[in-house]
């Protein structure tokens, strides 16, 4: 049976780059967190940056290791192994190559983060400005991706963010409602399977195991 493959995005999707990048802005333009709010509006407008301020920003942070210390979005790393144990190849897909010259850090701060949170992957694939790898699913929060995904024909769940409401058609407020969408398209699509008894759920997993050895 040919594999069911779910293209999951990281930014604002597995990884809260918002907080991390908020964080960062603070500090570095000396203003409180709290004037810098919720990003309605695709682009960092909204806290006074604009394209070219935002790009110097974005990679003076992630040359000081912004992606290897980025909060993980709740409930991502269980349920991506609740679908990964349900037979779903997980294809990280995630477009941090976007800066020049930072692509070293980039890249080992990514996988150092997904192994810090235990997040299982098959594959891992950095894209440039092209949204589309081989998968079944995609699930990604950039307004651009999904509907450019949505054009070449692919099917896309829309990761609720408040820059993306008025994207139409699948759409996850949450990990939960990620998970059922994902695992409803499975069984569609390839009669995937539910986790088999007597295996332990959770991202912590390797660790017990580890500790009752
Ligand atoms: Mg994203």
């Amino acid at each position: 049976m040919s594999e069911f493959i779910l293209g999951v995005d990281l930014d604002n999707v597995c990884a809260d780059y918002t907080a991390g990048f908020r964080n960062f802005v603070a500090s570095e333009l000396k203003v409180d967190k709290a004037e810098l709010g919720p990003i309605t509006a695709w682009g960092y407008q909204e806290w006074g940056l604009d394209d070219e301020q935002f790009k110097d920003l974005h990679s003076k942070a992630v040359s000081q290791g912004l992606h290897r210390n980025l909060p993980i979005v709740e409930g991502a790393a269980d349920a991506l192994w609740r679908l990964s144990d349900a037979g779903i190849w997980i294809r990280v897909i995630t477009h941090r190559l976007y800066t020049n010259w930072s692509h070293e850090k980039a890249v080992s701060d990514t996988v150092a983060w997904l192994d810090k949170h235990r997040i299982p992957y098959r594959d891992l694939c950095f894209l440039g400005a092209k949204p589309q790898v081989e998968a079944d699913i995609y699930i990604d929060d950039a307004p651009h991706n999904v509907t450019g995904l949505r054009n070449a024909g692919n099917e896309v769940i829309t990761f609720d963010q408040p820059y993306n409401k008025d994207l139409e058609g699948l759409r996850a407020n949450n990990w939960v409602e990620a998970e059922e969408i994902i695992l409803s398209q499975a069984a569609k699509s390839k009669g995937v399977q539910s986790q088999l008894p007597g295996i332990d759920p959770g991202a912590d997993r390797l660790d017990r195991k580890k500790s009752s050895n």
